[in-house]
C-alpha cells in the first residue's frame, strides 16, 4: 500500500512528482519514458517562465534531467483501469495491480473522443491493452484503433494471436505487414453488442468482430475511473484540485482550459499539497 499514485507524466505529473519526492511521500508514478509527446512536439515555447524561447525537445531534456537529479523513478506503464476500494485505490496494468491511499490524475486531454459502446463494453470485448487481453482472442477476429506508430508492436502481437485484424490508424504510413491485417480508412463511429462486442461500424459499414482494441496514449478519465464527475470532457475539480471522489485529485489539461504548461505545472503542485493534507487527515483519524 503506497501513499499515492500519480497517473500521467506531462508537466502536471512532473510537477506533482517533484513535490512528492521533496516531501518524502511513498508514491508510484506512471507514464511514458518520453514524458509527454506534447512537450517533445512543441516547436518553440515562449510562455514558460525560466525557459524563454525554448524548443520542446530541450524542455523535455530539462524535465528529464531534473527528475533524474531528484532520484525519482517513473514506471513506464499505461494504467488501464482504476477502482475505488473505499479507503484506497487500486490501479491495474498488464495483469498487475497497484494500491495507494490517494490518486492524482494528470493524464492530459485525449484528442480522440470516446465512441458509443466503448465505455459500455469495456471489459466485455473492448480493451485498451493488447498485452493484457490479447490472449483472449486466439483465432478470433479483432479490430484495432491505433493512434501512434509506437503501438505497432502491440498490433503485431495481436496479429500473431488473432485470426483476423481489422486496423484503423489515425496517422499515415503504418508499418504493419502481416497477411491477416487489413487496413481500413476512416474512424469507427460505434461498437455494437449488448453483453459482448459483436461488431464495429465505420462509415455505415458493419464489420463483425469479437474484440476491439483502442491503442492510444490517453483514455477518457471517466472510463479509467468510473464515478468521476466530468464537465463535458474535463474532470470537475475545486480550487484544491479535488474531484468528487474522496482521495482522488486531478491536474493539468484533463481539468480544463487553458491547455498550457504553466497551468499544468501549477495545478500539479496545488494537487500535491492538497494530497499531503488529505494523507495527514487520514493518518490522524487512524490514530
Ligand atoms: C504541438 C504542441 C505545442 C504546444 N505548445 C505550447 C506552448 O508553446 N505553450 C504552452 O503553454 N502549451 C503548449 N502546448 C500545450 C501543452 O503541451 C499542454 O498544455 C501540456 O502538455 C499539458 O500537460 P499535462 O501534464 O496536463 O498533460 P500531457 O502533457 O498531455 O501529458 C499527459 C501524459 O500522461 C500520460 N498518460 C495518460 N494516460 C495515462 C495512463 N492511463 N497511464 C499512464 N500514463 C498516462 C500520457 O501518455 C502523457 O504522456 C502545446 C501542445 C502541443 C500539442
Amino acid at each position: 500500500m503506497h501513499d499515492l499514485m500519480i497517473i500521467g507524466s506531462g508537466p502536471a505529473g512532473v510537477s506533482a512528482a517533484l513535490t512528492a519526492q521533496a516531501r518524502n511521500l511513498d508514491f508510484l508514478w506512471f507514464g511514458s519514458p518520453e514524458l509527454s509527446m506534447k512537450i517533445q512536439r512543441a516547436e518553440r515555447i515562449r510562455n514558460y517562465p525560466g525557459l524563454p524561447d525554448v524548443a520542446g525537445e530541450t524542455m523535455q531534456q530539462v524535465f528529464l534531467r531534473q527528475i533524474e537529479d531528484a532520484g525519482i523513478t517513473l514506471t513506464p506503464e499505461r494504467i488501464n483501469a482504476i477502482y475505488p476500494m473505499g479507503a484506497y485505490y487500486a490501479a491495474s496494468v498488464n495483469k498487475k495491480v497497484y494500491e495507494a491511499k490517494a490518486i492524482l490524475l494528470a493524464t492530459g486531454i485525449q484528442t480522440t473522443k470516446t465512441i458509443p459502446g466503448e465505455a459500455e463494453l469495456l471489459g466485455k470485448g473492448v480493451s485498451y491493452c493488447a498485452t493484457c487481453d490479447g490472449f483472449l482472442y486466439k483465432q478470433k477476429k479483432v479490430a484495432v484503433i491505433c493512434t501512434s506508430p509506437k503501438f505497432e508492436p502491440e498490433i503485431e502481437y495481436l496479429a500473431d494471436i488473432a485470426s483476423q485484424v481489422t486496423l484503423f490508424t489515425t496517422y499515415k504510413g503504418c508499418g504493419i505487414q502481416k497477411g491477416n491485417v487489413t487496413s481500413v480508412a476512416g474512424y469507427p463511429s460505434k461498437i455494437l453488442g449488448t453483453d459482448h462486442v459483436q461488431a464495429l461500424v465505420c462509415q455505415g459499414q458493419e464489420t463483425s468482430v469479437d474484440g476491439v482494441f483502442f491503442l492510444k496514449d490517453s483514455v477518457s478519465p471517466a472510463v479509467l475511473l468510473k464515478g468521476l464527475e466530468m464537465d463535458d470532457s474535463h474532470i470537475q475539480v475545486d480550487r484544491m484540485q479535488k474531484t468528487n471522489l474522496e482521495g482522488c485529485y486531478a491536474a493539468g489539461d484533463c481539468t480544463g482550459r487553458p491547455y498550457q504548461y504553466a497551468k499544468a505545472v501549477g495545478e500539479g503542485n496545488v494537487a500535491l499539497h492538497s494530497i499531503l493534507e488529505y494523507l495527514a487527515a487520514c493518518a490522524s483519524s487512524n490514530k
